[in-house]
């Protein structure tokens, strides 16, 4: 008997990943609905079923999900043959896109880096940025941070902190010392303690060619490091000859409050790394920029097929075109960071010790245990609500809405999350009493 195709054409079941997509996957087990359309703030699966989106691709979605804007010129580019892959010729996307990154990003910052496209994934561009270094100084050591993460391939990972990503790599990890990130250590500045140890002749940490940090550690757990660490380190980098990178994949593009996490802090790293959002439309697209003096690559040394992404680039100078010709969305930016910070204290207020993380709009709540983010980030899902949590237990619950999201939207998506907590505290509180 033929079957009846229709029905499995508008309604699919999961029963295919659990068959066949890797156990690799991971949002997916705790989000399994079947997603199928998104729009701004909002996400829809097949059955009509809506989503507030407190993740947005990990930060990759800040102006939201399909902006007209943008979907409109990637149209128009697709139907008038515009080029889909250009290895890393000249075209003329790629020539508007860094005309516009220059003219609002760049320039007005006082920037003067080269702009290195890499394959397009944050971990390509982390691998590049710590070659570049390596390259520049002639050593190998990179100083990397507790909670750190800077991707999963082998280099960038052994930069990262977190033990079951390491674990992952099957070889040692090599050519990166570990040292606290601003406020690990109660009571000790931790810049100091880095100091110290590449003062001292014998403190056993070979001179570095790097010094790579997150201002906010994203997968980390939503650490954020005050202005005056992340400029000490930036005298400690040049004090002891190492170039000082600012992976930005997570913190940059207005995540922070302003296009890159550090513009405020009076420090100008020597390279920054970018992904994520800097395609604006979720398309991939990774970049380092590189202070000229050590723009020291040759021709394709650090080459890749995908260097660049010309319906990226398409999609980028529109985003950086609509949002950042002016100070209007940073604007903005100001208001909704306090709007998540207020209903965050909400939050915060029910459950003992749980302490405020982040800054600007990349902003969670410890809420102490990884087992009570977890749930009530499940909670908040089955209510319509797409949120994740961070740390190095998955303590931190963690609200990465699209910078686009309107207040009413926001104030929504807080309203299920609340609830969600509530519940689950409540249901916790029983269960002790039983
Ligand atoms: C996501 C992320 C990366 C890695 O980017 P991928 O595109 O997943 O390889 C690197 N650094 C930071 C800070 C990130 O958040």
């Amino acid at each position: 008997m033929p079957k009846d195709t229709t029905v499995s054409k508008t309604t699919h079941t999961t029963e295919i990943f659990e068959r066949r997509e890797s156990e690799a996957r991971s949002y997916s087990r705790g989000m399994p609905a079947m997603f199928a359309t998104a729009s701004g703030s909002h996400l829809h699966d097949e059955s009509g079923n809506t989503w507030i989106d407190f993740l947005a691709g990990c930060s990759s979605l800040n102006y939201g999900h399909n902006d007209p804007d943008m979907k409109a010129a990637l149209v128009d580019h697709i139907t008038s043959d515009g080029i889909t892959h250009g290895l890393d010729l000249h075209t003329n996307t790629k020539a508007d896109f860094l005309t516009a990154m220059e003219e609002h990003i760049l320039a007005p910052r006082g920037m003067d880096h080269r702009v290195m496209f890499t394959g397009p994934t944050g971990a390509n561009a982390v691998e590049a940025a710590m070659k570049i270094a390596r390259k520049v100084t002639g050593r190998t050591n990179v100083i990397a941070f507790t909670n750190g993460f800077h991707g999963v391939t082998n280099g960038a990972l052994a930069a990262t902190g977190n033990g079951y990503h390491r674990g992952g790599a099957g070889m040692s990890l090599h050519g990166v010392t570990r040292m606290p990130f601003d406020g690990f250590f109660d009571g000790i500045d931790s810049a100091d303690y880095l100091d110290q140890m590449l003062s001292d002749a014998s403190g056993g940490i070979d001179a570095p060619a790097a010094i790579m940090l997150e201002t906010i550690q994203g997968e980390g757990g939503l650490n954020a490091a005050r202005a005056e660490w992340v400029k000490k380190i930036e005298g400690i980098a040049k004090k002891h000859g190492a170039l000082l990178i600012i992976d930005d994949i997570q913190a940059g593009c207005g995540r922070s409050g302003t296009f890159f996490s550090f513009e405020e802090m009076g420090v100008t790293p020597d390279i920054v790394t970018l992904a994520k959002s800097i395609s604006g439309f979720g398309l991939p697209l990774a970049m380092v920029l590189v202070k000229p003096e050590y723009d020291v690559f040759g021709p394709a040394e650090h080459n890749g097929t995908f260097r660049g992404n010309t319906h990226a680039f398409v999609t980028a100078r529109i985003a950086i075109e609509k949002f950042w010709a002016d100070n209007s969305f940073q604007s903005e930016l100001a208001d909704k960071a306090r709007l998540i910070e207020e209903r965050l204290t909400e939050l915060a207020s029910l459950v003992p010790e749980a302490r405020l993380k982040g800054r600007g709009l990349m902003r969670g709540v410890d809420v102490g245990s990884g087992e009570l983010a977890g749930k009530i980030c499940a909670e908040a899902y089955k209510n319509g609500l797409v949120i994740e949590t961070s740390g190095s237990d998955d303590q931190v619950v963690k609200v990465l809405a699209p910078l686009t999201t309107s207040v009413e939207t926001f104030n929504e998506g807080f309203d299920i999350l609340i609830a969600a907590a509530r519940k689950v505290l409540g249901s916790t509180t029983n269960i002790a009493a039983e």
